[in-house]
């Protein structure tokens, strides 16, 4: 079975934070954060329907007019989340331009707060010009968005401001064992497909699933119990995990928070904007070193480290960053200080 996440990280490794998740088998996508967005197909942007925003800093949310444009005419809510402060930031956005022409266009963003405690939601309707002002508040601990196959989950970190990390997990991996299919004599096809989301769904094992052929009139088998097929065909393992760490400091507060957060990553996706023997710089700006980024990895047990978002100041040795991560990451846990 194909991963549930593919991903790809834009601008890297010097330009605007932007990690663009697209779900195999949905026609969706998540962004987390919004810089430039110009290297994105508008076929991608399309898919986009929520957008996690770790912080308003320039770099992070200059994307949101570019995503605005292009989806304005649309039949679809694009869900944006950030911290405290984004409802106020996406106004300000929207009440910068004129909407006297958009009464047919049933476009909606919603815009999402992620407080200590609570979220506060905000939905902004293209047909109203944007205006609507309507608070809904419920409150929150960590996942902030939970769908069928997957939960996003949010920390709040200190850059000086209040940011935001994430984590990205699939639930669980239903797979396929096609040589018992093959055995039992039931076909391949779109059944196995409602198999899954009925499995997604947490539908009783007394369940009812059809078992049919693809092609027109094709021959339905039988009915056969979700919990028989279970059993029989399917082999449930672990999903995957990511996690999105863009910006914050390298400070203790925040490493005893961000690496149980993370913990178990597959793929750990962390920003490294200094080396470590500028790391008064890095401090003073708020930022990780790639030391840093390698030891929050190495700590958390992450199977793959990803650094980007380097400062501009090591555009003729982006290697510097990138062996100074891998290495601590790759240190023993045994002789680690940072
Ligand atoms: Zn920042
Ligand atoms: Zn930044």
């Amino acid at each position: 079975m194909p991963p549930l996440f593919e991903h790809e990280l834009l601008n890297q490794p010097f330009g605007d934070p932007v990690l663009y998740v697209r779900l195999t088998g949905e026609r969706k996508a998540l962004l987390f954060d919004l810089g430039e967005l110009g290297s994105l197909s508008a076929g991608k942007l399309f898919k986009v329907t929520h957008v996690f925003v770790s912080h308003t800093h320039m770099d992070h949310f200059i994307g949101f007019d570019h995503l605005l444009r292009l989806n304005l005419s649309r039949d679809k809510t694009i869900t944006i989340y950030g911290p405290e402060g984004i409802i106020k930031n996406v106004r300000g956005r929207l009440r910068g331009y004129t909407w006297n022409l958009v009464e047919d266009y049933p476009f909606v963003i919603e815009v999402i707060e992620v407080c200590a405690k609570k979220l506060r939601k905000v939905c902004f309707i293209c047909r109203d010009r944007f205006m609507s002002d309507v608070e809904k508040t419920t409150p929150f601990e960590k996942a902030i968005d939970v769908h069928p196959h997957y939960t996003v989950s949010a920390l709040r970190v200190d850059h000086k401001i209040t940011s935001i990390i994430y984590t990205l997990e699939e639930r669980f991996r239903i797979n396929i064992n096609r040589d018992r299919l093959q055995r039992l004599g039931l076909p391949v096809g779109k059944w196995l497909r409602e198999l899954k989301s009925c499995i997604w769904e947490g539908k009783p094992d007394s369940w009812l699933v059809c078992v049919k052929e693809d092609k027109a009139g094709g021959k339905i088998f039988k009915e056969i119990e979700l919990g028989v097929l279970k059993k029989e065909i399917t082999t449930i393992t672990k999903g995957e995990k990511i996690a999105y760490i863009s910006d914050c400091r390298g400070i203790e507060r925040n490493f005893r928070k961000i690496i149980p957060f993370v913990s178990g990553a597959d793929i750990l996706f962390c920003e490294s904007a200094f080396i470590d023997s500028d790391k008064d710089k890095a401090s003073s700006k708020g930022h990780l070193t790639a030391r840093q980024a390698g030891f929050i990895a190495r700590e958390s047990g992450a199977r793959e480290l990803k650094v980007f978002h380097f400062s501009p100041r090591y555009e003729h040795c982006p290697d510097l960053l990138y062996q100074e991560a891998e290495q601590e990451f790759r240190r023993s846990r045994l002789s680690g200080n940072r």
